[in-house]
């Protein structure tokens, strides 16, 4: 008789972790509860505006244990904006961040980090330590190994537990869809260092995914399918990164803002760095304009927002 296989709540139980599936304004948070004399350890820490939530989750699980870690898998802010407020309520925490960022960080640097030109909120920390590629984390009871995971972000690393085959996957890899390639909305190159992620994750064949976003799952085959498709359709027509990446950024926009006048969204959508591309290299005004009053128009077409008053919100 062979014996049933693991769920990933059997996984997470054996590894002494948690997942905390957030929103979509904040990442997951996968706490490690740690032996007694090792503290916990948390990575990633959510939006900026969730900070007192995530600190609140993180006492609740933990209880009068401290939280003597915090990692993040990258910089982006619905990633790290916890990390400030994590260090606050646990001072003696020791936080660590994927190495590529160290340039930026002393002094802090919100362009270079991406905070301007997405123009998302933060709170500058300070990092103690750096996740290099090809060395180990202790996470627990357990050495993760520390993966280069660029694409979705230059800098990002994934972590993977070689025993159990679990992945903390970031923003890598998520079960139903694919994330933005910013690199590729700045004028750089991200597909094919996304492509060479999802051919990481294939050998590393983890059996159980921890994402940035969604429920764990253990089909990570058929996500990485799903992503090298998408990756694909997006290489032969960029154009339609764009028009993704701009849904889903003027979707993370009013997740924050919860309700926004049509002309300031659109005006948003113009004048916003990382989405100044979108129409085209050399759009004109009245391009980029047309591009956001379509963008706005089609977000309302297919349900995703409302309008109400010549206000805009997430539907439902
Ligand atoms: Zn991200």
């Amino acid at each position: 008789m062979s014996a049933s296989p693991d769920t990933p709540a059997d996984t997470l139980r054996r590894l002494g972790a948690r997942l905390f599936v957030r929103g979509w304004l904040s990442a997951n948070n996968v706490l490690f509860e740690g032996g007694a004399e090792d503290g916990a350890a948390v990575v990633d820490t959510g939006y900026v505006t969730h900070g007192a939530q995530t600190v609140a989750l993180l006492e609740h699980a933990l209880g009068a244990r401290p939280l003597t870690r915090i990692l993040n898998t990258h910089l982006h802010s619905d990633h790290c904006g916890g990390n400030a407020a994590l260090l606050r309520r646990w001072p003696q925490a020791h936080l660590s961040v994927p190495a590529g960022y160290a340039p930026h960080l002393r002094p802090w640097d919100a362009r270079a980090l991406g905070f301007t030109d997405m123009d998302q909120q933060f709170e500058p920390f300070e990092a103690h330590g750096f996740l290099v590629p090809g060395t180990t984390v202790r996470l627990g009871l357990h050495d993760w190994e520390i993966h280069a995971a660029p694409g979705h972000d230059p800098h990002a690393v994934l972590l993977f537990e070689p025993a159990s085959r679990t992945l903390v996957s970031g923003d890598a890899l998520w079960e139903g869809r694919l994330a933005i390639i910013f690199p590729e909305l700045v004028g750089r190159s991200g597909f094919e260092a996304a492509q060479q992620a999802l051919d990481c994750i294939e050998r590393l064949a983890p059996r159980v995914v921890l994402p940035g976003h969604g429920e764990a799952f253990t089909d990570a085959a058929a996500a990485i399918e799903a992503s090298r498709r998408r990756l694909e359709a997006f290489m032969a027509a960029p154009a339609k990164h764009h028009q993704y990446a701009a849904r889903a950024l003027v979707t993370y926009h009013l997740l924050e803002h919860r309700a926004v006048p049509r002309a300031d969204l659109e005006r948003w959508i113009v004048e916003t760095p990382v989405l100044r591309l979108a129409p085209g290299e050399r759009a004109t005004p009245q391009e980029r304009h047309e591009f956001a009053r379509e963008t706005v128009r089609r977000l309302v077409a297919d349900a995703v927002v409302s309008e109400e008053n010549g206000w805009i919100r997430m539907a439902g």
